[in-house]
């Protein structure tokens, strides 16, 4: 364990620290240790920041949980995510629209909206990806590993039921990450998918054209594109102007696919770091 502050309280302190904060300890001195400091992590610690459901032994099913916030690809592909649904009030006009432009997406649903409104969705998933944004839009930052489990895991169960798919991809609700997401979602052999570029609805509610620009100009080959397909009524200036959205990107070349297909196709690339 090294020169730790817990070596001056005996080995009755280690082995507490090891049962109850063992990771979290081992983390904040990995993280100290980068500013200069060899000090054990805070009293104040939450238990959210463990990296390690136990003591151990303990592996995540695939060895790692990969973070993507975009894609490497000279490929001109996309990812268009929607999160927080299903919900009655725009879910299925965006439906219509990927229906209409012939778009395939990525929804990241919340467990029990999904179960609420299994309806809403029934027959209208079939080419799109279901990704698992927990039972009920917890924050899991804030969990500890068993909790933010159950949130991941019940949120799995609805969607196989619902859907009939495997969710594979978590998107932490508010992009927030503790060390808890990363084991829950290893646990279950889950890997986290962020975003590179989200619809900017509150600066540009009252500019359309300007949100169309942005996301058409800034689109790069991997972007993966968030919107929300429920929530704040300044979400619908995005909502509304996909159809201008997707043209504009098309115009440009590029082409849709879901969070799992863009992912492959980075895989596919030799060399995963990008020069930019
Ligand atoms: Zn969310």
């Amino acid at each position: 364990m090294g020169e730790t502050g817990a070596d001056q309280h005996g080995r009755r302190a280690i082995l507490r620290a090891v049962t109850l904060g063992g990771a979290g300890a081992a983390a904040g001195l990995a993280a100290g240790a980068a500013i200069d400091s060899a000090e054990a992590a805070p009293p104040s610690t939450p238990r959210s920041a463990l990296a390690a459901p136990s003591a151990g032994p303990w592996r995540p099913v695939g060895g790692h949980v990969d973070v993507t916030w975009a894609v490497n690809t000279s490929q001109k592909l996309v990812a268009l995510t929607f999160d927080d649904g299903p919900m009655p009030n725009w879910t299925p006009m965006v439906h219509d629209i990927l229906d209409e432009e012939k778009v395939k997406a990525t929804f990241f649903l919340v467990g029990q909206r999904l179960v609420r409104n299994a309806r809403l969705v029934h027959g209208r998933m079939d080419r799109h990806e279901a990704g698992n944004h927990t039972w009920a839009h917890r924050d899991l930052s804030h969990l500890d590993h068993q909790e933010a489990l159950a949130q991941v895991q019940r949120a799995h169960a609805a969607i196989k039921t619902i859907t009939g798919k495997e969710a594979r991809h978590l998107r932490p609700p508010f992009g927030n990450i503790g060390g808890t997401t990363l084991s829950a979602a290893g646990s279950l052999d889950y890997n986290l998918v962020l975003w590179s570029i989200k619809m900017l609805e509150k600066t540009f509610e009252k500019d359309p054209p300007k949100l169309i620009d942005y996301v058409v100009t800034n689109t790069v080959p991997g972007t993966i594109l968030l919107a929300h397909d429920t929530g704040n009524p300044d979400r619908l200036v995005a909502l509304r102007n996909l159809p201008t959205m997707i043209r504009g990107l098309r115009s440009k070349g590029f082409e849709f696919v879901t969070v799992s297909e863009l992912i492959e196709a980075g895989a596919a690339v030799p060399g995963t770091r990008s020069a930019s």
